[in-house]
């Protein structure tokens, strides 16, 4: 998987701490895409993943990964094999994806995630009502459907509050 850089977010998953993977390489093209330097394949640094995934340790104080790009979905073996290793160290995990939530589910990328955002991006930030752009999060409350919720933007942080609460019962 190539990787462009990392980060910590504070507002990528509203109320919570994150640390934010920006993959390299996208080939969707938004028409006013806000990351053009993240789209070619060649720039980035091939990641050693499983040295990473060796070092990483069980969740102790931000439960959340995000990923972005670019789009993480580019790297799909890679992407699923990871998610799968951290979401047995404890880790929630979010996609911020330009895909729509039907091309995820084609994709057979959901199983490990616990919130998605999705969607061409149309020139409005997620913060912006007029965005076509859509989160969903997993239903924890409907576990044995797996089912999952959408929302927008100013309702996200009371739902990933809600979401957390139905998880931990779980
Ligand atoms: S998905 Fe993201 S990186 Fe890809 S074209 Fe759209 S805005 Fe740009």
């Amino acid at each position: 998987m190539r990787i462009n850089s990392f980060s910590t977010g504070f507002i990528e998953i509203p109320g919570q701490i994150s640390m934010n993977i920006f993959t390299q390489g996208c080939s969707i093209k938004c028409k006013k895409c806000h990351n053009p330097e993240l789209q070619n394949f060649n720039d980035g640094i091939e990641f050693d993943w499983a040295a990473f995934d060796k070092n990483l340790q069980p969740v102790e104080f931000s439960p959340w990964i995000c990923w972005l790009g670019g789009e993480p979905t580019e790297h799909l073996n890679d992407l699923r094999q990871f998610n799968k290793n951290l979401k047995k160290l404890g880790y929630f995990i979010a996609l911020y994806s330009g895909r729509t939530f039907e091309e995820l589910q084609d994709l057979k990328i959901l199983d490990d995630l616990d919130l998605i955002k999705t969607g061409r991006y149309d020139g409005y930030s997620v913060q912006n009502p007029k965005t076509t752009q859509r989160f969903y999060y997993r239903n924890y409350a409907d576990y044995k459907n797996c089912s999952w919720v959408t929302c927008n933007y100013e309702n996200l942080e009371c739902d990933i509050n809600r979401f957390i609460i139905d998880k931990n019962k779980g």
